[in-house]
Formats: C-alpha cells, sequence, structure tokens
C-alpha cells in the first residue's frame, strides 16, 4: 500500500465513523475469507432484559436476593436483573455479600444473608451442583426437582432466552429467561459480507439453542456458531476458522472476553461503544456503533488496494 493510498484511506475512514488504527488491515481486507461476530453487544443491542421469573421461593425475595448477588457483576446480564428488581422497588441497597466471586463466561457465586448463593448458565450450575453431589441434602428430592428447573430452562431456551439458572445452598430455586434484542443492521451486515464472499461465524458464551435461534435471524448458518466458549477459548476458535477457511480472518467484538479473539484476527474490529480493552485490542474502531460500517470497512479497504495496484 503506497503512502498516499494508506493517508486517504484513514481520512475516509475517519469521515463515515471507522476509525483505522493500523493500515496494515487494508493489505488483509481485500482477502478476507471470514468475518466472526461475537453475540452479545455485537450482533444484540448488549442490553438484556428480564423477560421471565420461575422459582418456588416468594418471587420478589427471589429477585431481591438474586440482584443483591448480582449488584456486585458488572455483566449486562447482572445489570439487567438488578434494574429489573429496582424496578419493582425492591431495596438491595444495604446487602453485603460474602465471599463474592464472578467466574468469567459462567456466573457468579457469593453468600446473601448466610445462604450461598450460585446463579449462572445450565453448564455452571451442573458443575457446582456436581462438585456438591455428597451434601446433606435428599438425593431423590433434588432430582426430581433439578427435572422440572430443566424442562423450564428448556422452554426458555426455545424462545431464544438466555437462560440462568439459580441454585442456593445446593438446591435449585428458579430459573430466569433474558432477552436481548437484535441489532436493526445486523442481517443486511451479515447477507452483505455473504454477497461480497466473506463467510460469517459466531462466538458466544452464552447456550447453543439462543446461539442457534439468533444466528438463524441474522442469517449465519448452523454449522457456522459457536456457542458455550468459555472467554479464553474465543481466540482459539478464532484460530481453528481460520484454518478452515485457510486464508484471512476478521473478528468483530465489544467485550472484554473478546480482546484475545479482536488481536488474534488478522482484522480486529471493536465496536466504538465497547469496553475499552476491546478498543484497545482492535485494529479498526466502529466510532457511530454500527454494525454495518463492516462492511463499510472492507469495502473502503478494496477501493483503497485498487488505487494502489
Ligand atoms: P457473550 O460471549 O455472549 O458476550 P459471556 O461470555 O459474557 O457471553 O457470558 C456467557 C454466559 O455466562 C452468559 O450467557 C451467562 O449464562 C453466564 N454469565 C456470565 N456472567 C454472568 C453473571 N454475572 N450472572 C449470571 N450469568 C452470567
Ligand atoms: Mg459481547
Amino acid at each position: 500500500a503506497t503512502p498516499t493510498a494508506i493517508t486517504v484511506g484513514i481520512g475516509r475512514g475517519a469521515e463515515l465513523g471507522i476509525l483505522i488504527k493500523d493500515s496494515r488491515v487494508f493489505d488483509v481486507s481485500d482477502k478476507l475469507n471470514a468475518m466472526i461476530f461475537d453475540k452479545t453487544g455485537t450482533i444484540t443491542i448488549g442490553e438484556p432484559e428480564v423477560m421471565d421469573i420461575i422459582t418456588d421461593m416468594d418471587t420478589n425475595g427471589f429477585l431481591k436476593m438474586v440482584s443483591i448477588l448480582e449488584s456486585n457483576s458488572e455483566h449486562p446480564i447482572a445489570n439487567a436483573i438488578v434494574k429489573k428488581a429496582l424496578e419493582q422497588n425492591l431495596d438491595i441497597s444495604n446487602k453485603k455479600v460474602e465471599k463474592f466471586r464472578a467466574i468469567s463466561g459462567k456466573g457468579v457465586i457469593g453468600f446473601v444473608d448466610g445462604k450461598e448463593v450460585v446463579i449462572g448458565n445450565k453448564l455452571f450450575i451442573e458443575e457446582y451442583m456436581g462438585n456438591n453431589k455428597n451434601s446433606n441434602t435428599d438425593d431423590k428430592d433434588n432430582n426430581k426437582d433439578n427435572y422440572n428447573y430443566e424442562n423450564i430452562a428448556q422452554k426458555l431456551e426455545n424462545d431464544g432466552k438466555t437462560t440462568l439458572i439459580v441454585a442456593v445452598d445446593e438446591e435449585i430455586k428458579g430459573v430466569i429467561g433474558i432477552s436481548d434484542k437484535i441489532k436493526e443492521d445486523a442481517k443486511e451486515t451479515i447477507e452483505a459480507l455473504k454477497n461480497m464472499g466473506i463467510n460469517t461465524y459466531m462466538i458466544t458464551g452464552d447456550n447453543e439453542k439462543t446461539a442457534k435461534i439468533i444466528g438463524k435471524n441474522v442469517g449465519i448458518v448452523e454449522n457456522n456458531i459457536f456457542a458455550n466458549v468459555l472467554p479464553d477459548e474465543k481466540a482459539k476458535i478464532v484460530e481453528k476458522i481460520r484454518n478452515n477457511v485457510n486464508g484471512y480472518v476478521g473478528f468483530v467484538g465489544d467485550g472484554i472476553n473478546d480482546a484475545p479473539a479482536l488481536s488474534t484476527a488478522d482484522v480486529g474490529v471493536a465496536i466504538g461503544g465497547g469496553t475499552d480493552i476491546a478498543i484497545e485490542s482492535g485494529n479498526v474502531v466502529l466510532i457511530k456503533n454500527r454494525l454495518k460500517d463492516v462492511v463499510g470497512f472492507v469495502r473502503l479497504s478494496k477501493r483503497i488496494l485498487k488505487q494502489i495496484k
């Protein structure tokens, strides 16, 4: 790439709200074989809302307990739960959580009112319950209850919702269904990339069912969806896809957990409104938070390269 073409490209990008931090991206963007998207906050708006609360406790007591725990987490899911509690006028201000821990990509755990509360995805809860198999709870009863909650969780997942399970002192006490809207321009973005011959993929820490439903809605084929991916595995999957497509790959993401994937990809595209770490890790930043600017960026790169040749 000639210095002139690069200067023109960076300037034109800036006008479009596309910040190009590393001019080397122009050289590979013409040969991209795959564009990989994070789900939450990238394909979806990233402002999940609590849609369902199913519990055998008193609903308000349950929501209060769960939001006290989640008020220690900064995850969008945690924000959604706390927001719901505030909407219900529940007072969660002066309760402290002991031994709070957030397990990235899985859930949170801590003691509220002397009770151990765990909230997270199915795999995390299964892990937790499995580790505590020899506890003092009646096994038969437990199995029956767990079975029930699994059915409820399944139903929510079939609706494309992110499903959280809550355990209190090693007993499953409820299920929460969360829903996040798909961005308006997600579908057209995927379609435009496909029309340019770029394969589209999605990687998420969320469950498989939800991931597939969202993928279907935006036009990403089932085989190109990776669900239940832990944050430190995202980058490995980017490499795997790069091997499979035998060429250059781009990754689009917004979260802390996307930073390694953004650095690993040949072109890391960060959503401008995303976390600082994501923005630092990307070599392209979409300042206007518009997903379709991914397409604008690829088009711009192609034009710049043509001017060079
Ligand atoms: P994504 O890759 O879609 O941005 P994450 O890796 O951040 O998702 O999270 C993956 C999953 O871990 C979530 O869908 C949720 O089930 C669970 N999880 C993560 N953080 C929390 C939390 N604070 N409370 C409950 N569940 C959580
Ligand atoms: Mg995200």
